[in-house]
Order: structure tokens, then sequence, then C-alpha cells
């Protein structure tokens, strides 16, 4: 690495509460030639509110093209730059790998200075599992989209966390409830570090409810956890649809055809329907 380059610094800003902020971070912001920012008016409320008076640049998603080289120059000029977004951590579901991965194939210092972020920041007063988790950045647009999305992670043990918005919350519950059981556990974190900060954890079902009631409920930020399945309630591996007809059938013949029929109605492996029938008969 050449001693002329300067430093590009990743750094976090706060995701709500202005004061959520390192005094590292607040160093490097005062002490960097240039503050590179997703959106400068609104960074400019953080920097005033700490006095900090280093000039700001735009760097966004529609001109990250344009700007890389511009701001790799003046790396190699000599000066140091800091890279913020509009909340938390840059690249986190923000701008900013383009630039790293660029000025690091210049062969220019890139320093993280670590802070928010808003998905570790729920995962770490949500009371679920955080030992594994499976983090999707934004939920996906339609319906469709998420349930697959859904689906596709019901059977894992990890927790799974996904940011969404205010314009898609209900939704997105809507979704949650129709592919996972109503008794798997999952957290709301809602305005975090903010005013009207929400946290909720409770069954999918408690919820639901609760977003589709309580219209604040659906104002604001969110990150939405979802908890991994137990281990020992594997036969719930079986798609709900499954579960439910199982149940249904479980209800009317004996545990024998209720298999065989289900293993036709459902294509589902038998091992696991039996694994399965075997278990609600005997919760029954
Ligand atoms: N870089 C940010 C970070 O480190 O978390 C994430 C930026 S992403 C564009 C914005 C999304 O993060 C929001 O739509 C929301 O899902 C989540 N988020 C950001 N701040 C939040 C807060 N205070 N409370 C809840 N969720 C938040």
């Amino acid at each position: 690495m050449s001693n002329n380059n300067g430093i590009l610094y990743i750094v976090a800003t706060p995701i709500g509460h202005l004061a959520d902020i390192s005094i590292r971070a607040l160093e490097v912001l005062s002490s960097v030639n240039l503050i590179a920012a997703e959106d400068t008016r609104n960074s400019k409320v953080l920097l005033k509110h700490h006095s900090i008076k280093t000039p700001m640049t735009a760097y966004h998603d529609h001109n990250e093209d344009k700007k890389r080289q511009v701001l790799i120059n003046r790396l190699q000029e000599g000066e140091s730059i800091a890279l913020i977004s509009d909340a938390g951590t840059p690249l986190i579901n923000d701008p900013g790998y383009s630039l790293v991965r660029h000025v690091k194939q210049a062969g220019i210092q890139v320093v993280p200075i670590p802070g928010c972020c808003a998905l570790i920041v729920a995962l770490s007063a949500a009371g679920l599992a955080t030992d594994r988790f499976s983090f999707e950045g934004f939920a996906p647009r339609t319906s469709g989209a998420r349930k697959a999305m859904f689906e596709s992670h019901r059977l894992e043990q990890k927790t799974l966390v996904l940011y969404e918005s205010s314009h898609r919350i209900l939704k997105c519950m809507e979704d949650i409830k129709a592919v996972y059981e109503p008794a798997r556990l999952m957290s709301i974190a809602r305005e975090l570090t903010k005013t009207y900060e929400t946290i909720s954890t409770g069954s999918v079902d408690e919820l639901y409810e609760r977003v589709a009631t309580d219209s604040n409920m659906q104002r604001g930020e969110f990150v939405v956890l979802i908890e991994g399945i137990d281990k020992k309630q594997q036969y719930e591996g079986l798609p709900k649809e499954a579960l439910d007809t199982l149940k249904i059938l479980l209800s009317e013949c004996s545990l024998k055809t209720a298999v065989k029929l289900a293993l036709e109605l459902t294509g589902q492996p038998k091992k696991e329907l039996y694994k399965a029938a075997l278990k609600i008969n005997d919760s029954d």
C-alpha cells in the first residue's frame, strides 16, 4: 500500500437517536478531508448536532458509478474520506459496496468505524435465539416472492431477520401467518432507538393480531425476526398444508390410513408424515 494514499473510513452513524455514535466515529468525521454521504441534507442534521464542519459530497445509488473514481482520485492524492449512509452501517442495505471493492483493488486502506446496525440492535433485544441467524435484507416486494422466501426458511433452525417498510408491514405479516405455524415465535422491532421504539415478541398469531388491529404498529421502520424451527418440533417440519391435511385425516381415519392418504395427497416423505402422525395422536 502506498504511503501517499489517504484512508477510506466506513463510519456507522445512528439509526435514530443522535447520541448513538462512537467517540472514534466523531473524531474521524471531524478530521477527514471529506464526508461522502448518501443524503447530505439528512446527514447535515447529525453533523450539526455534533458540531462537525467537514465538507460533504453526495454518494448514492444513482451517482455511484460516476462518483466512485472521483473519490478514488482524491484518496490517491492523499486525502482521507469518511463514507456514511442515512442510518446505521454503510453497505448494509445501503450504498458503498462497489466503492469499498474498487478502493481495496486500488491498494488503498479501508478502515471500518463500527456502530449501529438495525438488524444487530433488533437481535440484541428481541429475545429470540441469536447464536445463528440469517439476514435477508429487505423482504421481497410481492406476496408471491415473500411467501416463497418464508417457505425456503421455514425449516431452518436459525433466526430469520428482515428489513421491512411501513407500506408493506401488514402484507408481510399476512404472508408470515400464511406460511408459519401459528405458535412460531417472532419479533417486530419498530422505530429502534427513537421515541416510539417498540420491540414486540410473541407468536406469529399474536403479532399478526397486534399489527392488524393497531395502526401505530404499522408506522415507522421495522426489523422483522422469526425464530428458527425448534429441533424437538421436527414433525412440524412438514409444510403447513401437509400438516393440516394430516390432522384432518387423523380425525377421520386410522393412523395407517391417514399417513397413506396424506402421502398421496401431499407427496411429503412417508417417514416424516408417520413421525408427525404419531406426535399428533400423542398430543390429543
Ligand atoms: N444501514 C442500515 C443499518 O445498518 O441497519 C440499514 C439501512 S436500510 C436502507 C433501512 C432499513 O433498515 C429500514 O427500512 C428498516 O427496515 C431498518 N431500520 C433502520 N433504522 C431502523 C430503526 N431505527 N428501527 C427499525 N428498523 C430500522
